[in-house]
Parts: structure tokens; C-alpha cells; sequence
């Protein structure tokens, strides 16, 4: 089984209305050790790759992710702008001109977004960030295809582990980001990218069940 253009491109449709609808939510996650702009800059952000992407949809994987990217590159001031720009251009990069991508394809491109993020961000595991969420998700992910899952039952794993992250970070202190201002003090909450990334994971996990 493949992961097909038109569910890629559903997963983003629903990642979306996923940060839309939650947009109060993580923008309360960001006013405690932040400057309570995470939920506009994705609502912002993903409206805007949206509009993008249904007036002129991609004939390729590479195409519709490059679009995402530099969209959210330009329309998000904050730092997850670049972050989330630079994960998916890298993802474009790596899917290349496919119209499907299967489960170790899949597997790749959500890899070299993340790398992507790790260079630019230079965050390590730890530093209480959306690196927190996406890396064990994407170590769970491959651990599933490696012992024969399908994709939907990997990326329901890389969803489960991907919200253990998110909440482990409730105990780090902040080493990258604006949080890491706060110190100490930034500790006791949960990081709002790492909030906003297992948004994305279950959305991909529920766009691949549904294909
Ligand atoms: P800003 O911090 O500029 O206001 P946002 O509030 O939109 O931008 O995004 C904040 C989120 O970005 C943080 O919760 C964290 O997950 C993520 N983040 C910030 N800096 C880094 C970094 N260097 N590496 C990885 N993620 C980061
Ligand atoms: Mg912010």
C-alpha cells in the first residue's frame, strides 16, 4: 500500500482545521513560556498553504511540498515559520517528483524533515521543542515498518509516541527558543511546537487510515 498525492495533500487539509480549531490551545500552551503567537502563526500559516494548494493543486509530492514550505516560510514571522518551512522543503526534497510514496519513502521525507529542522534549529533531544515530539515519532514509525506494519498502523505508532514526547516536555527546561529566556521557570509546561507537531502527526495518521 501507497500513500497516494491526493492523502498527502488531505493531510495537510486537515492539519489546518486541526490548528484552527486548536489555535486558543496552543496559543495558551505559548502565552505561558512564550509570546502567545503559536496558534496564529499555524492558523495563519496553514490557511495560507491551503488557499495555495487548492487554487493551483501539485501534479507532484515535491511540488505540493515545496509550496507548503516556502508558504509557511513567508507567512509565519515567528520561529516555527522556518522550522515547519524547512521540514517540508526537505520532505519535498526527498519524495522528488512522485505521485505516491510508500511506507520507506513515507518513512524518508518525514525523516529529512526532521534533519532539516535539527540544522537549522540546532536543537537536540531534550531542549524542549517540537524535535521532542517529531523524533521518537519517527523512530516509532520506522520501528513499526522495519517489523512489516502498514502505514496507517506506523503512523498511529509515530502518533502515540510523538504525544509521549509532546508531554514529556512538560518537565524539561527550555535550551532553544524563545522559552529558553525564561530558564528554569520555563519548566512545569508543555512546549507548544512539540503540541503543534502532534497535530500534524495525527493528522497524517488519520488521512493515511482513511485512504
Ligand atoms: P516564536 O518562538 O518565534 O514566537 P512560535 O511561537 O510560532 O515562534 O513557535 C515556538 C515553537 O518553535 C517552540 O515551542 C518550539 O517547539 C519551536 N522552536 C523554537 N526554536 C526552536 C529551535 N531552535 N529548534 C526547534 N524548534 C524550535
Ligand atoms: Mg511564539
Amino acid at each position: 500500500m501507497t500513500t497516494t498525492l491526493a492523502t498527502l495533500t488531505q493531510w495537510l487539509g486537515l492539519f489546518r482545521d486541526e490548528v484552527i480549531q486548536q489555535q486558543g490551545y496552543l496559543t495558551e500552551l505559548d502565552s505561558a513560556i512564550g509570546d502567545a503567537d503559536h496558534g496564529s502563526n499555524m492558523a495563519r500559516g496553514m490557511t495560507a498553504v491551503m488557499d495555495k494548494v487548492d487554487a493551483e493543486p501539485p501534479a507532484a509530492a515535491d511540488e505540493l511540498f515545496k509550496k507548503v514550505g516556502m508558504t509557511l516560510v513567508s507567512s509565519v514571522g515567528g520561529a516555527s515559520g522556518p522550522l515547519y518551512g524547512t521540514f517540508f522543503l526537505r520532505m519535498g526534497g526527498v519524495a522528488g517528483p512522485a505521485t505516491e510514496l510508500d511506507a520507506a519513502g513515507l518513512g524518508a521525507a518525514l525523516r529529512a524533515g526532521l534533519e532539516g529542522v535539527v540544522h537549522r534549529g540546532k536543537a537536540e533531544a531534550g531542549d524542549k521543542t517540537m524535535v521532542d515530539a517529531l523524533s521518537p515519532a519517527l523512530d516509532a514509525y520506522d520501528a513499526a515498518v522495519a517489523g512489516g506494519q502498514s502505514i496507517p498502523e506506523a503512523m498511529t505508532a509515530a502518533a502515540t509516541a510523538g504525544q509521549e514526547g509532546r508531554d514529556a516536555t512538560q518537565d524539561l527546561v527550555a535550551r532553544k527558543g524563545r522559552a529558553s529566556y525564561l530558564g528554569e521557570r520555563s519548566a512545569g509546561h508543555i512546549d507548544p511546537g512539540s503540541a503543534s507537531v502532534v497535530m500534524l502527526l495525527e493528522a497524517l495518521a488519520k488521512a493515511v487510515a482513511s485512504s
